[in-house]
């Protein structure tokens, strides 16, 4: 079987057709996601990726980095509540978050309708940010937040160069191409619990559990090594590769299975006590990793 999808789609960085009328990716070398693009709101090449954002019937807004889909008006609450929420509500109180990425301010979102202190967001690329502040409709008032701090730079630089420290972390990256290579790598992670405060919580998008299994495996195997508790979790991404996401929940302290009472912000769409539960039941291929 091919196993390529979004982490390898190296083939085209544009999502276009020739004509601007559809826009795809290619999840494998031979098969994929296509969407009818009824207006292209936006196209530019930044210094790190070609950024395109159409219109489209069925799910509202569509964003593509380099021809790979990160999100969509109408089903980005599944992948934005499951990063951040079962972490955040694993926390007694997460007063410092930090967001790695997530350059369209879902996540940042998310973290905010939890009672933090700051939420810092570390972005890239500030043409993604500009972006999503014109055609994403929830950016605008996260970044405008009294409690969030927007800085443009390389979230390993950051990572490794900050004097903060954080309750929780969310790696909200692009798939391990490109500029977002780093934020997949040991020694990003090893960063990462060294800014943590102690009983601090990551959750971090792993990829694909059906095409990306390679990749899954090799980063259980360090990130076992780094930290106590080191589990995957699952949740559906209608517009992802085979659309089922996996996700990375880190701790030295908390097991997201130990029944813990979870602090959930009340209005969320997807996420409940519940679907916290089910996300950790995982099939027997990916429970041998996690
Ligand atoms: N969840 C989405 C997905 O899997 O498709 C990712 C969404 S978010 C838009 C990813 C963001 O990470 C992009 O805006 C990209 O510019 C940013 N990014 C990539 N590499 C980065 C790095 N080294 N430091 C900070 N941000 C980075």
């Amino acid at each position: 079987m091919e196993r390529c999808g979004k982490q390898e789609n190296t083939m085209k960085n544009s999502g276009l057709n020739a004509d601007k009328t559809e826009a795809r990716e290619f999840q494998t070398p031979s098969s994929g996601i296509f969407f009818k693009a009824d207006r292209v709101l936006c196209e530019k090449t930044t210094a790190f990726q070609r950024v395109e954002i159409i219109d489209n019937a069925a799910f509202g807004r569509v964003l593509l980095l380099d021809g790979l889909v990160q999100t969509t008006e109408m089903d980005e609450f599944n992948y934005h509540e499951m990063l951040v929420h079962p972490a955040c509500s694993s926390h007694p109180a997460p007063r410092n978050v930090l967001v790695i990425g997530g350059g369209d301010g879902g996540a940042l979102g998310e973290v905010l309708k939890h009672a933090v202190e700051k939420a810092v967001l570390v972005e890239i690329d500030s043409g993604v940010i500009e972006a999503c502040r014109e055609f994403f409709p929830w950016l605008e008032p996260a970044l405008k937040d009294s409690r969030s701090e927007l800085v443009i730079g390389d979230g390993n630089a950051f990572v490794r160069d900050t004097d903060l420290r954080f309750d929780a972390v969310l790696v909200d990256s692009s798939d391990p191409v490109g500029p977002s290579t780093v934020l997949h790598d040991e020694g990003f992670y090893a960063g990462l619990k060294r800014i943590l405060n102690p009983g601090g919580v990551i959750a971090a998008q792993a990829g694909s559990p059906v095409l990306h299994l390679d990749a899954l495996t090799a980063k259980s195997l360090f990130l076992k090594r780094l930290f106590k508790y080191s589990r995957y979790y699952l949740g559906p991404v209608p517009t992802y590769p085979v659309g089922t996401w996996c996700y990375h929940f880190l701790s030295d302290v908390f097991d997201p299975l130990d029944g813990r009472d979870l602090r959930i912000p009340a209005g969320l769409k997807y996420y409940n006590a519940e679907i916290h539960t089910a996300a950790f039941a995982l099939p027997n291929y990916l429970r041998c990793l996690a």
